[in-house]
C-alpha cells in the first residue's frame, strides 16, 4: 500500500488539530458556565444563614438579651441556621473533595448485606421520629461487590435519609439489597411517598437542584446529597437511577458490577 505524502500527513494532523481546538474552546466554555453557576448558588445558599445568624445577633445586642423570652428565640434562630452553614460547608468540601482528579476510593471486595444493615440502624431513630416503617429485605447469604465501605455507607445514608424524609408520616421505606442476574448487586431504596415528577425527575442529581427548594431548607437539606451520591456510586463503578410516580412513590437504584469484572478489565 502507498504511504501518504508528507503534504496530506500535514493536512491529516492539521484536521485533527482544528477539530482539537474547537472541542477545546466548547468544553472551556462548558466549564466556565458550570463554575460561575456554582459560586452563585453557593453564594445564594450561604447568604440566608448569614443573614438570618447576624439579624439575630445584632437584634440580641441591641437589648433582648435582656428579656429571656425573645432570647431564647433569637438564639435558637441562630443556632439553626448555623447548623444549616455547617451542613452545606460540610457537603461543599464533600463534593470538591470527590471531584479532584485525584481523589481515590480504597475498593475492597466484601459483603454488602452487613453495610446495609448498619446503616439502616443509624436510621432507624430518625425514621421512627419521622413516623415512617423503615424494612430491609436482603438476599439470603453473602453479597460480594468491590466498595469503599464509608462511601457506600454514605450513599446509603443519603438515599435512606431522603427517603424518610420526603416520604413523610405513615410512609413505609424499604431498602432491598440482591444479586443481579448477571452477576454483581442491587440496592434498591423504595419508598412510597409523594413521588417526583417527570420535569424533574432528570435533573434531581445535578447539584443543588431541588423540587420544592423551601421544603428541602426546612428539611435541613443542602441540594448536593444526590450529587454527591452519584459521585460516589460511579467512583465504584456501579450506576444509579432513580423511577418515580407521582401519587406512589420513588425507587432509586444502585447497581454494583460483579466483583470479577474489574479485575479482568485491569489485568487486560
Ligand atoms: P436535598 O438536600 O434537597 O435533599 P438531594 O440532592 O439529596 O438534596 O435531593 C435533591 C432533591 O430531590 C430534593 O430536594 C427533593 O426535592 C428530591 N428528592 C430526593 N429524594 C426524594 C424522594 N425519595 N422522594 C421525593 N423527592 C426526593
Amino acid at each position: 500500500s502507498k504511504l501518504p505524502s508528507r503534504k496530506d500527513r500535514d493536512r491529516g494532523a492539521n484536521d485533527r488539530g482544528l477539530i482539537a481546538v474547537f472541542h477545546d474552546v466548547t468544553d472551556l466554555r462548558r466549564l466556565e458556565t458550570i463554575r460561575t453557576d456554582f459560586v452563585a448558588n453557593v453564594s445564594h445558599e450561604l447568604r440566608t444563614p448569614v443573614t438570618a445568624i447576624s439579624t439575630a445577633a445584632e437584634t440580641l445586642l441591641a437589648g433582648a438579651l435582656g428579656e429571656p423570652e425573645e432570647a431564647a428565640e433569637f438564639v435558637d434562630v441562630i443556632d439553626r441556621h448555623a447548623k444549616r452553614l455547617r451542613q452545606l460547608v460540610d457537603d461543599l468540601l464533600d463534593l470538591s473533595k470527590i471531584e479532584s482528579k485525584n481523589y481515590r476510593l480504597v475498593l475492597v471486595e466484601q459483603d454488602v448485606i452487613p453495610v446495609v444493615g448498619h446503616v439502616a440502624r443509624l436510621l432507624d431513630e430518625a425514621a421512627k421520629r419521622r413516623r415512617v416503617e423503615l424494612r430491609i429485605e436482603r438476599a439470603e447469604g453473602p453479597l460480594p461487590a468491590r466498595v469503599d465501605r464509608r462511601a457506600m455507607e454514605q450513599v446509603l445514608m443519603n438515599l435512606l435519609d431522603n427517603a424518610t424524609k420526603y416520604a413523610g408520616e405513615g410512609a413505609h421505606v424499604t431498602v432491598s439489597a440482591q444479586a443481579r442476574a448477571g452477576g454483581g448487586v442491587e440496592i434498591r431504596v423504595i419508598d412510597d411517598g409523594p413521588g417526583i415528577s417527570p420535569q424533574h425527575l432528570g435533573r434531581i442529581f445535578e447539584r443543588f437542584y431541588r423540587v420544592d427548594a423551601g421544603r428541602s431548607r426546612d428539611l435541613g437539606g443542602t441540594g448536593l446529597g444526590l450529587s454527591i451520591v452519584k459521585h460516589l456510586v460511579e467512583l465504584m463503578n456501579g450506576t444509579i437511577d432513580v423511577e418515580s410516580t407521582l401519587g406512589k412513590g420513588s425507587t432509586f437504584t444502585v447497581r454494583l458490577p460483579p466483583t470479577g469484572e474489574r479485575a479482568s478489565r485491569d489485568r487486560g
